[in-house]
């Protein structure tokens, strides 16, 4: 699904990602860990192309592609979905027109007909039922004034309209109650399947009790230190990253 290989990137000439490498199998939920600062928002905007960052050395494979080579845009059509620590308000853009039009993009990628208002709003609904979200949001601007956990559920819903086949979830646990976590972890969960794939990047091993991964890994300093199964979340929750660090320093 994705192969990252020594992946160096900076931004405004401050070198971020110092030769990370990751692989990722189809069917696999991979979680990220790691202190602030160590890099983990850069390498989701990194594969999401964003164009501040700079990549100045390494490999990143996404289903046999170059994904470097992809732009924004054709990296959503091909099946990938970013889920941003911070999402974007997009005032004056309202929401509902907002996934339609996302989604129609896609399944045009996809060689699918595009949905018409009504089989749109069918499907909406049933995707808010099952996330046991408020019809409200769809009325409002994009993210305009919407609470963090807002933002977060609305992003889910997003995930799950467009069912990507690699999703990248960046700390969508932060700032989120229990009720919240939970039905975000219902929403990731949902999509999981052998041809999905999933990286998911949090601060606490709480997300990781509901979304259970195949695969921890820790980053810092721009590196992957660090990579094992979820019982490696659970000894970092006891012991913190020092100890790794320290380690990977030696
Ligand atoms: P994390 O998500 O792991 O907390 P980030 O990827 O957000 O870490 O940030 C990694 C490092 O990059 C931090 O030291 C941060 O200050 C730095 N950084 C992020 N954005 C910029 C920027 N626009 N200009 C300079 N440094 C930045
Ligand atoms: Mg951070
Ligand atoms: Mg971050």
């Amino acid at each position: 699904m994705l192969s990252i290989k020594d992946l160096q990137a900076s931004i405004n000439g401050k070198e971020i990602l110092k030769g990370l490498s990751l692989e990722m199998g189809a069917g696999e939920v991979h979680a990220i860990m790691g202190p602030n600062g160590s890099g983990k928002s850069t390498l989701s905007k990194v594969l999401a192309g964003r164009e501040e960052y700079e990549v100045t050395s390494g490999t990143v494979t996404y289903q046999g592609v170059n994904l470097l080579e992809l732009s924004p845009e054709e990296r959503a059509h091909q099946g990938i979905f970013m889920a941003f620590q911070y999402p974007v308000e997009l005032p004056g853009v309202n929401n509902t027109y907002f996934m339609q039009a996302s989604l129609n993009a896609i399944r045009k990628a996809r060689g699918e007909p595009e949905l018409n208002s009504l089989n749109f709003m069918k499907l909406v609904r049933t995707k808010l039922k099952a996330l046991e979200m408020d019809e409200s949001l769809l009325k409002r601007a994009v993210n305009t004034g919407f609470s963090g956990g807002e933002m977060k559920r609305n992003e889910i819903l997003q995930m799950t309209l467009l069912e990507p086949r690699l999703s990248i979830l960046d700390e969508t646990d932060s700032g989120l109650d229990i009720d919240a976590l939970r039905m975000v972890s219902m929403g990731v969960n949902s999509l999981r399947s052998p041809e999905r794939s999933m990286l998911v990047i949090t601060h606490y091993q709480r997300l990781l009790d509901y979304i259970q991964p195949d695969y921890v890994h820790v980053l810092s300093g721009g590196r992957i230190i660090r990579s094992g199964d979820k019982s490696l979340a659970l000894e970092l929750e006891e012991k913190g990253y020092g100890w790794l660090q320290e380690e990977a320093a030696a």
